[in-house]
């Protein structure tokens, strides 16, 4: 079995970053997703949405962005094992046994774990329909922006998500219903505002009762859960962002220090387990960002410090990139 520098457990932003370092510093890498695609959140929960807040790129959409990270990420050829979930990490010989639930077995002199917030699930609606409307007519995620252009739309939750989609639907879509169980949003601010201003039907203590329609969605009946009264909406699709369903229990089981749902790092990125580093929204420590900026940053900061696992005589410094001469 092939034995890996450092084996990155995400191929996320943070994890595609940290493959790209590690290539840069001549460590062999592999990076291991359980998705089919890699991007991690960027592809998978908002490959349409423009991100303004990464270094060089003024606006870019998020799939864009994940397009570069990758090609930037497979520079120096890191091995990419997509569609495998890492079901347990453990100390073998002075190495890294990493189990995964398809090829079994990885072998490591270090990690670094960007798993974001784990194998994220969309948490699912609590009424019955036809799962078979799914990506067509019943979103948990949106990829394709156009599939929304002049239909019916409802849209369900308070959070970043659906209010972000409310507002990029209010141009584009014939109609935006959100419905959402309280008063309060769980939103940034100045997204709410937005929404308040947009062209959209916004009704709080609405709770989604059923479903209408056969093989695809006509209508839904919404009801006030403070007085039971329902409503009828006709439709064409409807964005469910509702949250995520976030079990990170399995990281204690390998043996991490946790601080409820993030991996506790230390300055260098170092988690309590030896050679085994955390960056991105996986890992906390009292300066904190979830942004994909920062995810970056600490993947940098723990390939470098990896390399001083790895070889104790090399520093962790890296130089300045624009002093090599790269043939790539
Ligand atoms: C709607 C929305 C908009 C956002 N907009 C912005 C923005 O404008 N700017 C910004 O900076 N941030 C934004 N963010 C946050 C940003 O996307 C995250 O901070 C970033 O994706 C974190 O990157 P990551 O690589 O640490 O984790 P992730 O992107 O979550 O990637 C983690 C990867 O690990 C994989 N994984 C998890 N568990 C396993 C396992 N057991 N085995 C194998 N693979 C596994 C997952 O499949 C995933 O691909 C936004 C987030 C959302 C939801």
């Amino acid at each position: 079995m092939d034995l890996y520098d450092i084996t990155i457990i995400g191929g996320g932003p943070t994890g595609l970053f940290g493959s790209f370092y590690a290539g840069l510093r001549g460590l062999k890498t592999k990076v291991i997703d359980v998705l089919p695609e890699l991007g991690g959140q960027l592809t998978a929960l908002y490959p349409e949405k423009y991100v303004y807040d990464v270094a060089g790129h003024p606006k870019i959409l998020a799939k864009d962005l994940a397009k570069a990270l990758a090609t930037q990420a497979q520079l120096f050829k890191a091995s990419m094992v997509l569609g495998e979930k890492v079901l347990n990490i453990e100390r073998v010989d002075d190495q890294w046994k990493i189990s995964t639930d398809i090829s079994g077995e990885h072998r490591s002199k270090s990690i670094l774990l960007a798993l974001g917030a784990g194998a994220c699930v969309p948490k699912k609606l609590d009424v019955d329909y036809d799962h078979g409307m799914e990506g067509e007519y019943i979103f948990y995620a949106v990829k394709n922006k156009e599939k929304f252009r002049d239909k019916n739309v409802l849209i369900i939750g308070g959070g970043d998500s659906a209010v972000d989609w409310a507002n990029e639907f209010s141009l584009l879509a014939k109609n935006v219903t959100l419905i959402h169980r309280r008063d309060q949003f769980r939103a940034v601010q100045t997204s709410v505002e937005e929404m308040k201003r947009n062209h959209i039907d916004i009704k709080t203590f609405y709770e989604l009762k059923d479903i209408q329609g056969d093989g695809k969605v006509e209508g839904a009946t919404i009801f006030d859960n403070r007085t039971g009264k329902e409503e009828h909406l006709d439709l064409d699709a409807i964005i469910i962002n509702i949250g995520f369903v976030i079990n990170l229990d399995f990281l204690k089981a390998w043996g991490l220090k946790m601080d409820v749902n993030a991996i506790t790092v230390n300055e260098k990125m170092e988690t309590n387990l030896p050679g085994v580093y955390a960056a991105g929204d996986i890992c906390t420590h009292p300066a904190k960002l979830k942004l994909i900026a920062t995810g970056a940053a600490e993947a940098a900061t723990a390939v470098n410090f990896a390399v001083t696992y790895i070889n104790p005589t090399a520093k962790a410094f890296p130089g300045h990139s624009s002093n090599l001469n790269l043939s790539i």
